[in-house]
């Protein structure tokens, strides 16, 4: 853990809502700049009273907000995209020091959460708005339409890898639906969230519509607990489950977006070239803390040997420090240092093979990108999440074996495809929530796709259409147009207007109802069960 507490004594509790004033003392805690150890700043440690607060001051601002429409949203959500725009370097610049990323992938994860926040409140009104929608033939007296309404308070916790990025793909999204958000970022970048509400503040000053509440685990726990409408969570799986857990004590719903152990494969028609680029950067970009990082790669067997020189090559040119040429930082998390040193031992005591780094790449602060080959497919290096600058390579015998060792993980968050002609295919044949064709994680950019895993990965999505009706809950509502001839909701119903009913299904309803054309079973099978 890169943070440290202490307590302070406040001179006025009354003047800082973070203040428990029967002790009149808050609890601190301090965010460390990874790759330098320095502190970046001291921040709350936000206990449930604190959490609570927040919420209701939420939820006293959730019907202002919703009052103001799509449009009036859309006007605040355009405002405040654009002060971020505008101060985008010194929201880059506490990315840069919470994570130690470069500043190019602070800016780069910024460009993606901004176009994000575009798309959200353009689209909100169109994706939820009230739709006419066909009464069907029994009910043809009634108009029916539906539309999508905002749940109230959304709970956003967030991880540290991309601090901006990631929350802002729940809190986009729940505010563009028409929500408040209290959010909880990770312990390790508290002072990005602190940035983003702040920088809301600026547009719509003392409305609290987008509140954070900082602190460790605990924090996250209490938010579960204080009576929001929905959870949206990005985190571990093991987070994960804890936080349902908790959430289904209120019966609070929960969005979880989990880890991945993404798999890239190589068809033998792939182009090389492209395919080892792309494989580098999805390993080694933000030094593989990256949820839908390539951390395996099956290559078909024909083209397996080049495209592992390849990708080696490029390896060497990826180093991980904090002089200008380097183009990963540091493990934003100390603690997973470890992980990524036990999956490499692990690889490597089981008969893998270090073509570029090995157990040697895993420093005190930074690990240097490292390739392995010939790893067994039982190995931690395999089925765990890694999260580090690593990558295994396996031979296999033709893209259907690739399809089912990606698919024998328990994870299944994103995944990538290169090949000449057989992309959509085989990506339907994928059990992943997302997968980029002759490119790595294209689909977390694209705002209109929806974002989010299976299995071991999570459920329910963010981004696009789907996530904006994530956030929302689906209001049908009929309304009687005229008196119909025949009333089905009425005890005055007749036994002559059921006879009506049921001729009327027999011609709507009635050619569908005869039994399908079951294939035959050669008659010995049948026998010879009954004989059994
Ligand atoms: P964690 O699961 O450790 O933490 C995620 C968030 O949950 C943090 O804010 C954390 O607070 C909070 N938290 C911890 N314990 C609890 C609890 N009991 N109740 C409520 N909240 C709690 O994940 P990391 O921050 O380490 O992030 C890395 C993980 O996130 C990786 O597994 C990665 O794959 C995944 N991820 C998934 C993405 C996706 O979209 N699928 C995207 C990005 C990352 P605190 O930090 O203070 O402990």
């Amino acid at each position: 853990m890169t943070t440290r507490t202490s307590d302070q004594t406040t001179p006025d509790p009354a003047a800082d809502p973070t203040t428990d004033p029967a002790t009149a003392s808050v609890k601190t805690f301090e965010s460390i700049n990874p790759a330098t150890g320095d502190v970046v700043g001291t921040h709350p440690v936000h206990g449930e009273a604190d959490v609570h607060a927040a919420v209701e001051r939420a939820r006293a601002t959730a019907d202002w907000w919703a009052g103001l429409g799509f449009d009036g949203r859309q006007e605040v959500l355009t405002q405040w995209r654009g002060v971020i725009t505008r101060r985008l370097a010194q929201l880059c610049d506490v990315v840069h020091q919470e994570t130690g990323k470069p500043h190019g992938d602070a800016q780069l994860e910024c460009a993606l959460a901004i176009d994000h926040l575009a798309w959200a409140g353009s689209h909100a009104a169109k994706v939820l708005g009230r739709k006419r929608v066909s009464p069907g033939l029994l009910l043809a007296n009634q108009a029916a339409s539906v539309e999508y309404l905002p749940l109230g308070v959304v709970g956003v916790i967030g991880p540290w890898n991309y601090p901006v990025f990631t929350p802002m793909g729940s809190i986009a999204y729940a505010l563009a639906a028409g929500n408040t958000v209290v959010f909880k970022p990770s312990e390790l970048t508290p002072g990005v969230g602190t940035w983003l509400a702040d920088s809301l503040r600026e547009v719509v000053g003392d409305h609290d519509l987008l509140q954070v509440v900082t602190g460790y685990g605990e924090t996250g726990a209490a938010l579960c607990r204080a009576g929001v409408d929905k959870i949206a969570f990005t985190g571990s799986t093991a987070t994960g489950k804890r936080v349902m857990a908790t959430c289904a004590e209120t019966l609070t719903p929960v969005v979880i977006e989990a880890g991945g152990k993404d798999a890239l494969l190589v068809d033998e028609d792939a182009d090389l070239d492209a395919a080892a680029d792309a494989a580098a950067w999805g390993a080694f970009a933000n030094a593989g803390q990256t949820c839908a990082g390539v951390e395996r790669v099956y290559v078909h067997e024909r083209v397996h040997d080049r495209f592992v020189d390849l990708l080696a090559a490029k390896a060497r040119t990826v180093h991980a420090g904090v002089d200008v040429d380097a183009k990963i930082g540091p493990m934003t998390m100390p603690g997973q240092l470890d992980v990524v040193r036990r999956h490499v031992a692990d690889a490597l005591a089981r008969g893998g093979r270090a073509v570029v780094g090995g157990n040697e790449a895993v420093g005190d602060r930074f690990v240097q990108p490292t390739v392995l080959v010939e790893v067994p497919e039982d190995s931690e290096a395999v089925t765990e999440e890694t999260f580090g600058p690593t990558v295994t390579v396996r031979r296999v015998r033709d893209m259907d074996e690739a399809v089912e060792l990606t698919n024998a993980g328990k994870y299944g968050l994103g995944s990538a495809i290169f090949t000449a002609k057989r992309g959509d295919d085989l990506a339907r044949r994928l059990r992943t929530g997302m997968t980029s064709i002759n490119s790595v994680i294209s689909f977390a950019g694209v705002p209109t796709l929806p974002f989010g895993g299976v299995g071991d990965s999570g459920f329910g999505r963010i981004h696009g259409p789907d996530g904006l009706r994530e956030f929302t809950f689906a209001k049908a509502v009929t309304r009687q147009r005229f008196k119909a001839p025949l009333n089905l909701t009425t005890f005055d119903r007749t036994p002559e207007q059921d006879t009506m009913v049921a001729t009327l299904l027999l011609a709507l309803h009635g050619r569908a109802s005869q039994l399908p054309k079951l294939p035959r079973r050669p008659l010995e099978t049948i026998r010879g069960r009954r004989r059994g």
